[in-house]
């Protein structure tokens, strides 16, 4: 096909089109929805705070340690609308507070899990509806999961959480709180996390493999990505100044640790990740592989049960059908197994696990 594209001396304008796809989505808005996990007091919400410049949890309960052994998990949604030099992007935040702390872990992570599906199955829905046009996606795209400084590597409830979700969602585990570490402690707990998250078989967010013909700089760059894993971050609600200089960043009576510096953690690295260079293909990885999946099993189950629905009605007694024609399903009836279906599917889910 290549050798048929003829260069032409005269345009006819179509160069244009990028800018009227841009010029489009701009109108519209960029939307991105991530969700943070971890145990409670790793720093999620200061770092959501510091990554996207706002004080998005400054109504937050924070609850006791009463409240938080009894909690199952309660999943809270923040969205707010940020613009830059006239782009919009409605950011949503799904925080999964109390993830950890409960006595039966295993129903915090059931809940996030479960709260996924719930995104895949209710644009699912809309998209065999009639409002196609109109769909909000609040598919997750991404998933920071906070691991502790504290430990040596992953927690077995880490292991199991990561597990469970990472068929559905795109997970980028962080080490949290890295001014508790040395250069050293950090170095070695990130290969240790990393071994480990290879020994247990966890599909973590893959970078996707430069071109070949792409710059070496690029190159470059998507190896410190991913040697970085898990990226070792810090967060603060608080301007600190020192020397002149007023950052974001946390003040010890030994030095001041800036958040946005690479010498003291990842956190540019991680920002510029998601903003600025891989936030599309979070989305379509969400889009062509999550969801993909998600759908295929759903038609898949569908297809099955229509089968079994076809057949339950050929004995039913009543007209007999007109040889070599089928009945089509009712509206009503197809309904009622997408239904029937979905159900099905988060029981088996919920056996699996
Ligand atoms: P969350 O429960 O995971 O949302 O944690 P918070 O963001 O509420 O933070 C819990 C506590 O840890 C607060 O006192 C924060 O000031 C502190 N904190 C947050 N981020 C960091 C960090 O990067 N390093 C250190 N040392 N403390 C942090």
């Amino acid at each position: 096909l290549n050798r048929n594209i003829k260069k032409k001396n005269q345009y006819v304008g179509f160069a244009t089109l990028p800018n009227q796809v841009h010029r489009k989505t701009v109108k519209k808005g960029f939307t991105f929805t991530l969700m943070v996990a971890g145990e409670t007091g790793l720093g999620k919400s200061t770092l959501i705070n510091s990554l996207f410049l706002t004080d998005l949890y400054k109504d937050r309960k924070v609850p006791n340690a009463e409240e938080r052994i009894g909690q199952t998990v309660d999943i809270v949604k923040h969205t707010i609308g940020i613009e830059e030099k006239g782009i919009k992007l409605w950011l949503s935040i799904v925080d999964t507070p109390g993830f950890g702390d409960a006595v039966n872990n295993t129903a915090s992570w059931k809940h996030v899990e479960d709260y996924i599906d719930q995104q895949f199955e209710q644009y699912f829905r809309d998209e065999s509806g009639l409002n196609r046009k109109n769909i909000k996606d609040n598919r997750v795209h991404c998933l920071l999961y906070f691991i502790s400084p504290f430990g040596h590597g992953l927690r077995p409830i880490d292991v199991e959480c990561m597990k469970a979700l990472h068929e559905k969602v795109n997970i980028i585990p962080l080490l949290a709180k890295a001014d508790s570490l040395t250069h050293a402690e950090a170095y070695s707990k990130k290969s240790k996390i990393r071994e480990e998250i290879k020994q247990f078989g966890i599909n973590i967010y893959q970078f996707p493999e430069c071109e070949s013909d792409e710059d070496e700089d690029s190159k470059r760059q998507e190896q410190i990505l991913k040697d970085s894993i898990p990226f070792a971050v810090i967060g603060s609600n608080i301007q600190v100044e020192s020397k002149g200089r007023k950052f974001r960043g946390r003040s010890y009576p030994w030095g001041v640790v800036e958040v946005e510096n690479p010498i003291h953690s990842d956190f540019l690295l991680l920002r510029n990740m998601l903003v600025r260079t891989h936030m599309q293909d979070l989305k379509d990885v969400t889009r062509e592989t999550h969801y993909e999946n998600y759908r295929a099993q759903c038609i898949q189950s569908m297809t099955r049960m229509m089968v079994q629905e076809r057949k339950r009605r050929w004995v039913e007694p009543g007209p007999p059908p007109t040889p070599g024609r089928r009945r089509p399903l009712p509206l009503r009836k197809m309904q009622e197994v997408l239904e029937r279906i979905q159900e099905q599917m988060q029981q088996s889910q919920r056996g699996s696990c």
